[in-house]
């Protein structure tokens, strides 16, 4: 009897600068894993969104007018490119507003853990020297809803806590609020530990380990974020309690990255070291990314719209194409469909096969092909691959 795939609706967002380069390249991947898969979805867009639109569009608006409230909750997922023009650094209120897009839709939809993998492939070179593939591989997990920013949402309009204040009819000051709640801490930590379960451990020695990293001891809310993890802790025996203050793991960061399997971290810092470690695994062409909450996700690449080589076809796709293969292993984990896991799968294998050929490499991981041809080599692997 014929096999008859549920169907899934997939909601794509453009954005800005490269978003219109890597988009593309994405959506080829992801209709070759429907192809090699079986899979049947139904790809929505992808839409306008971000600054650019923004420009463009008579309605001054950032968001294209078919991406309604209804339909980001409908979608059984959604992926989108960065958004950002620093062109518009003059406009503070637009740039405000399109700075916020991706914090409002993360709010919106309470995806509170921002999961960012940090592994160094095969053919890839880290800046740290003599590391291999295999030495470092670790996911941050940034809290993603709550700390300094806490107040954004974008249907309801962003609700600002802190503020501008003025003095003599001058801006002399400005305030923003940090929030940490409980809740907040124990479900992203919680994540954190469960992620560490289904994991292998740390390079080094094996062992699962989460670590707990902010600034306790200094600020109110990190030191709730510590309690919190304490007690989530105790829950899991199994998994190694570790603790960094946010400073000195970015020191251990680069002196020994092995030692890291899982870091759970509140939103802000979570911000700076994905940053970091997308320099550690050797570009933040490689950074992918998922917003993930209990009901809803939105893929994602780490970076930003790279105004420095947009337009020019050297953007490197793998983060956003990884981001998807992501979004497709945990909607397969939401359904529980085996196919779309498998998919997803084949999609982070597809990436390390390309890589370690080293035939085909964009200019940031030192190659010379154009966003295309990686896009398009990734792909043709994704097809070769077999269901077992
Ligand atoms: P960026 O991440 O865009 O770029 C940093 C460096 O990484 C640049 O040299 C860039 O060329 C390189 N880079 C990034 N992605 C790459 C890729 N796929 N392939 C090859 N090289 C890549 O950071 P930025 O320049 O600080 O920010 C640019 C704009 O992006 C700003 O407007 C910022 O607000 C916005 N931004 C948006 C998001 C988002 O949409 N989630 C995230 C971060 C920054």
């Amino acid at each position: 009897m014929a096999y008859l795939a549920r169907k899934y609706k997939i909601l794509g967002l453009i954005g800005d600068g490269i978003a219109e380069e890597i988009v593309p390249e994405a959506v080829r991947v992801l209709r070759a894993s429907e192809e090699a898969y079986g899979l049947n979805l139904e790809v929505i867009g992808p839409h306008p969104f971000g600054a650019k639109y923004w420009l463009d569009s008579s309605r001054k608006a950032s968001w294209h007018p078919e991406i309604t409230r209804e339909l980001i909750y409908d979608v059984d997922g959604i992926f989108k490119g960065p958004v950002g023009l620093p062109s518009l650094l003059e406009d503070v209120k637009l740039n405000y507003e399109v700075g916020f897009l991706p914090v409002g839709l993360r709010s919106e939809l309470d995806l509170y853990a921002n999961v960012r993998p940090c592994k160094l492939r095969p053919g890839v070179k880290s800046p740290l020297v003599d590391k291999e593939p295999g030495d470092i591989d670790f996911v941050i997990i940034r809290e993603n809803t709550e700390h300094c920013l806490a107040e954004a949402t974008h249907f309801g309009g962003i609700r600002d806590i802190g503020g501008y204040f003025e003095r003599a009819g001058k801006v002399d000051f400005a305030a923003d609020v940090y929030i940490q709640t409980s809740k907040g801490c124990e479900r992203v930590i919680q994540y954190a530990f469960d992620l560490s379960r289904r994991r292998s451990g740390a390079p080094n020695d094996r062992k699962r380990r989460v670590t707990c990293t902010c600034k306790w001891g200094l600020l109110r809310g990190d030191t709730l974020f510590k309690r919190s993890f304490e007690k989530v802790a105790a829950r899991y025996p199994d998994v190694e309690a570790d603790y960094a203050w946010i400073d000195g793991w970015a020191y251990w960061a680069i002196m020994r990255p092995e030692h890291y399997d899982v870091v759970v971290t509140p939103n802000q810092y979570g911000d700076i070291i994905s940053d970091l470690s997308g320099a550690i695994q050797g570009s933040m062409g490689l950074a992918a990314a998922l917003n993930a909450g209990d009901e809803h996700a939105f893929a994602e690449a780490t970076h930003g719209s790279a105004p420095d080589i947009a337009g020019k076809n050297i953007a490197n796709p793998i983060s956003l194409i990884l981001s998807i293969g992501m979004l497709l292993e945990w909607i397969g984990e939401k359904r529980d469909d085996d196919r779309l896991r498998a998919a997803g799968k084949s999609i982070n294998m597809a990436v390390d096969a390309v890589l370690g050929e080293g035939k085909v490499r964009s200019p940031d991981i030192g190659g010379s092909s154009t966003t295309e041809q990686v896009g398009n080599a990734v792909a043709q692997k994704v097809r070769s691959t077999e269901l077992d």
